[in-house]
């Protein structure tokens, strides 16, 4: 990284040249060529030994094999050999504004706490976060146009502002349960949705789910009119479900996405065929429910990554979530987990188009380190790893249609540096040596020293 320092030194000192009137001189080159390491481009390819990426202006100008690859003259050239390079990932499902540390409380929702929140995403390699549909007011709208001229970094924040439920049925958290609009008419569900479509939200998100029977579930008789307004409206529904008969009903009514898969019984063929014809993208949402299945702390908890982002309080809490489980419970959650996994594989075989979506940011589930985590069980369920990495990069780019998520002429400079192979291993997502937005290394060293 020394060399990009020294380019812009040299750049700078061309300008200040031009501008004293002297001999034109050859410009200096803005582009820089990445050479030497192993590229994941995303797209569920195998990965190319050796390859060259070159970056101009933030933007991705070439990629591939050394040998087809052109690099521009006077480019800085930046030596990765032994690194494998991949995008940053996208992730269509988290939650902004209400982690401070311990606290897990809508009172954290400020500019300030949500910042810090996009640079954590940011700095495990998070280059774009959806925040599914608790965003009150328009705060994340500023965050997210401050992003776009520049003025703010970190991960790119999109957002479904504020979703729709019953009344007080929404998100599970009750301390963000009055985020979610409660319609209990079709009237008062298709004004939400006007309410919702006069902003800049990238989606509507509808609860779908009685909550253990605790809540009234929002039913066909309202998230039908709201999927038909929202069409009309040229936004798209994703919905939170729990119940295959749902699933199955969202389907026919139009959703376009799902939040999670079903979680009572296992996906049969008639409902991942329904899935797969009307192309609706389905997020895995998999580590939250795994938790079910360990009657002891998980691997994950003691990962060094984790530990550079999160408070040794937040890890006891943690860990201490485990404790008292009996072996029972556990073994309940194993099974129901794994007929999720069964669920997942079943619609990855059948093409259905999958997407990251981890929910990170609701409590103690950490951003930005869970997404990595995701990874992991997406390939427990049988998937490779190219593929879980194509979900997690240039699949939920495409359907946020957003330019990242693939190392492809034309796309934004996000990538990550790895210290390993994640085709080895997935895990290796974590051993994470740098992250590039906008072909700008992050100060991840000045962020943790941060935290
Ligand atoms: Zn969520």
């Amino acid at each position: 990284m020394r060399m990009l320092f020294a380019s812009a030194v040299i750049a700078l000192v061309g300008g200040l040249t031009a501008c004293a009137g002297g001999a034109p001189e050859e410009p200096v080159s803005s582009v820089v060529a990445y050479e030497g390491a192993t590229l994941i481009t995303g797209d569920g390819g195998p990965p190319l030994g050796g390859g060259v990426l070159v970056v101009d202006e933030g933007v991705i100008t070439d990629v591939g094999l050394a040998a087809n690859v052109t690099i521009p003259e006077g480019a800085t050239i930046v030596d990765l050999t032994g690194k494998t390079v991949m995008p940053t990932l996208v992730d269509l499902h988290g939650h902004v504004g209400f982690v401070d540390d311990l606290s897990f409380d809508n009172a954290n929702y400020t500019r300030e706490v949500i910042t810090d929140q996009l640079d954590r995403y940011a700095y495990h390699g998070v280059g774009v976060i959806v925040s599914l549909g608790t965003d009150p007011g328009d705060q994340a709208f500023g965050i997210k146009a401050d992003q776009e001229t520049g003025i703010l970094g970190g991960a790119r924040l999109h957002t479904a502002f504020r979703g729709i439920a019953r009344p007080e049925a929404g998100p599970g958290a009750p301390t963000m349960r009055p985020t979610a609009f409660g319609a209990s008419t079709v009237e008062e569900a298709v004004g939400f949705v006007e309410e919702i479509a006069a902003t800049n939200a990238d989606f509507l998100k509808i609860w779908v789910d009685d909550r253990g029977g605790s809540v009234e579930k929002l039913g066909p008789d309202l998230y039908g009119p709201i999927i038909e307004a929202a069409h009309e409206r040229n936004l798209r529904v994703i919905a939170h479900i729990f119940f295959a008969k749902d699933a199955r009903e969202l389907v026919a009514a139009g959703v376009d996405g799902f939040a999670h898969l079903v979680r009572d019984v296992e996906m049969d063929d008639e409902l991942v065929a329904a899935i797969v014809e009307n192309d609706v993208f389905v997020m895995p949402n998999l580590a939250v429910s795994e938790r079910g299945r360990n009657a002891e702390p998980p691997a994950w908890v003691d990962h060094p990554l984790l530990a550079e982002s999160v408070s040794p309080e937040v890890i006891t809490r943690i860990r201490e979530s485990y404790a008292n489980r009996t072996p029972e419970a556990a073994a309940q959650g194993t099974e129901s987990f794994a007929m999720m996994l069964r669920s997942l594989k079943k619609l990855s075989d059948a093409g259905a188009r999958l997407v990251l979506g981890a929910d990170t940011g609701i409590q103690d589930h950490i951003q930005g380190y869970m997404e990595h985590y995701e990874l992991e069980l997406v390939v427990e369920a049988g998937i490779s790893p190219a593929k879980a990495i194509q979900i997690a990069t240039s699949a939920p780019a495409e359907v946020l249609g957003v330019n990242t998520g693939l190392l492809a002429r034309g796309k934004r400079a996000d990538f990550l540096v790895l210290d390993a192979n994640p085709m080895y291993g997935i895990s290796a997502t974590r051993q994470i040596s740098a992250v590039f937005l906008a072909g700008e290394e992050l100060d991840r060293e000045s962020l943790r020293s941060r935290w």
